[in-house]
């Protein structure tokens, strides 16, 4: 969580500097600022982050949560943090 909390602090400060930046140059820079591997899993909780917030917005689970399992799988409990936390 401290990460995603960076993340969004480094990209807030970064956006607000960043006039005429696409969110290409954006990313790299912040790539780089950051380190590549921290980045990208920074930008991945941070993206899951805000699925998981928007689903619960929507009182609905993410389209990936067990509970959208059938027909492939049978459905299992919620793992998307929309209930059962
Ligand atoms: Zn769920």
């Amino acid at each position: 969580m401290k990460d995603v909390l960076q993340f969004m602090d480094n990209l807030a400060e970064f956006l607000g500097s960043s006039e005429g930046q696409t969110i290409e140059e954006i990313r790299a820079e912040l790539c780089a600022e950051m380190g590549e591997a921290q980045f990208l899993e920074a930008e991945r909780k941070f993206l899951a982050f805000i699925e998981e917030q928007k689903s619960k917005l929507k009182n609905t689970h993410a389209s990936d949560c067990a509970v959208h399992n059938e027909p492939a799988y049978p459905n299992g409990p919620c793992n998307c943090g929309m209930t059962g936390e």
